[in-house]
């Protein structure tokens, strides 16, 4: 940490570019060692919860029987521990209005405020101290770090603001990085995507990340004729994407641990920081953990935070894989599988609604420049599943682009679909997250 008074506060110190990890020390910690720095940090958070106390946490713990700090020696004896979901959050805000019972400092001793995005149910309130948000950062440049970004390279992001707490989290986190940071608007519309397009060709990103709404300056950049790489645009894969069965598990979520992981590239999944977080794929059933390789539940304990949550189980899938890697990190790694209230079931089979987009991504009449789609959630476990897809400009057949789709998800998924093919700009777009499931 910096202990200096004056600009080096903002930063961390320099270290070489062609260092390989960001942070040897704890990266490539020997296990074992990183395993009794778990038991410590958790011990000590159990701690808190009894002496603070930390209310909510304190009644789930009392009610599995666990009396004291002492009865949670590590991370061996977690499985005792009830999990705690977001519903319980939202529930503790309501009841002990406005910050809930399980904040483990006051308000006051936080200097940073977010709200979730509020897609499912009443937004809660995330507070992060200094400490909270410096963690954040220093899990930030080892996810760049391994990436292959390096101070000095341009970055841009177009994540929402104000009191959702992402988009500042991300500058931040670029600028204690000492990347410079490029801080676009969302793409709500169109005129605001085309902003962000008109700046990046005065000043090209060397890092064009904009997550989710990456696809609609694509599409703005295809109306107005820019081509996109004038606008430093293109699609990079990430490391440790598309190898195995899932994607790298990078995040749990603001409310949780923004900066968990990211992938290596040796191997697939993303190497997680474990020296501050316990990652879990549990059975909720049992509360104890699936198999390594199995999906189970992302439970998340976080480690060495002012504010943090203990068994926060994200109701999202995960596997873990713990076969050491060369790269020269010793923690696991995991796999992301998707949010469980995000799992359709149609004809009998259950399937991600990134699987049903797998399918169509693969045909250019309708994802050409982007594709654009929604599923109407299925009510009736016998029906056709109800899609509707915007057609590519190019596509002129609207009868054989629908059955081009019906056959690519009858392949991919093995269900029966109906589809309605729209024309472009027939369904409402989206600056951040798009929601892809509709009610009808
Ligand atoms: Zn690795």
């Amino acid at each position: 940490m910096p202990t200096t008074y004056g600009p080096e506060v903002l930063g961390p110190p320099p270290r070489p570019n062609d260092q390989k990890l960001w942070d040897p020390e704890m990266q490539a910690m020997d296990p074992e060692k990183r395993r009794r720095l778990q038991d410590t940090r958790l011990n000590e958070m159990v701690r808190r919860v009894f002496e603070n106390p930390v209310a909510l946490f304190k009644r789930k713990l009392t009610s599995a029987g666990i009396k004291g700090p002492d009865d949670i020696k590590g991370v061996d004896d977690l499985e005792h521990v009830p999990l705690t979901v977001k519903q319980d959050l939202r529930e503790a805000e309501a009841a002990v209005p406005p910050f809930g019972d399980y904040r483990f400092t006051s308000a006051h001793d936080c200097v940073r405020l977010g709200t979730s995005t509020g897609t499912t149910g009443t937004p809660t309130i995330t507070l992060w101290t200094r400490n909270d948000i410096w963690l954040e950062y220093e899990s930030a440049a080892r996810n760049w770090w391994r990436m292959g970004y390096r101070p000095g390279m341009i970055a841009t992001h177009a994540h929402p603001a104000y009191l959702y707490g992402g988009g500042i989290m991300l500058s931040g986190a670029y600028e204690y990085f000492g990347l410079l940071n490029v801080w676009v608007p969302p793409p709500d519309t169109d005129e605001l995507a085309e902003q962000g397009l008109r700046f990046w060709m005065r000043v090209k990103p060397d890092i064009p990340f904009m997550g989710f709404s990456t696809g609609r300056f694509f599409e703005v950049a295809n109306k107005l004729g820019i081509d996109p790489k004038d606008a430093g645009l293109e699609f990079k894969s990430m490391p440790g994407f598309g190898m195995g069965k899932g994607l790298p598990l990078m995040t749990a979520g603001a409310e949780c641990y923004a900066y968990l992981g990211s992938g290596c590239g040796v191997l697939p999944g993303a190497h997680l920081h474990e020296d501050w977080a316990v990652v879990q794929a549990v059975d909720p059933a049992t509360g104890r953990d699936v198999p390594d390789g199995e999906w189970g539940n992302l439970t998340v304990t976080t480690l060495g935070r002012d504010n943090g949550l203990l068994r926060y189980d994200l109701e999202e899938a995960c596997a873990l894989m713990r076969e050491p890697c060369s790269c020269g990190e010793t923690s696991i790694r995991g796999l992301w599988g998707g949010r469980f209230k995000d799992l359709l079931s149609s004809q009998g089979k259950r399937f991600q609604v990134t699987e049903l987009e797998g399918a169509l991504r693969a045909l250019p009449d309708v994802s050409e420049p982007t594709l654009e789609y929604v599923v109407v959630k299925p009510t009736e476990e016998d029906a056709p599943l109800r899609v509707r897809i915007e057609k590519a400009p190019a596509a002129e057949d609207t009868d054989a682009v629908r059955d081009r789709c019906e056959a690519a998800i009858k392949e991919r998924l093995g269900i029966v679909a109906a589809v309605e093919v729209l024309d472009r700009d027939t369904l409402p777009r989206s600056g951040y997250k798009t929601a892809r499931v509709v009610d009808a």
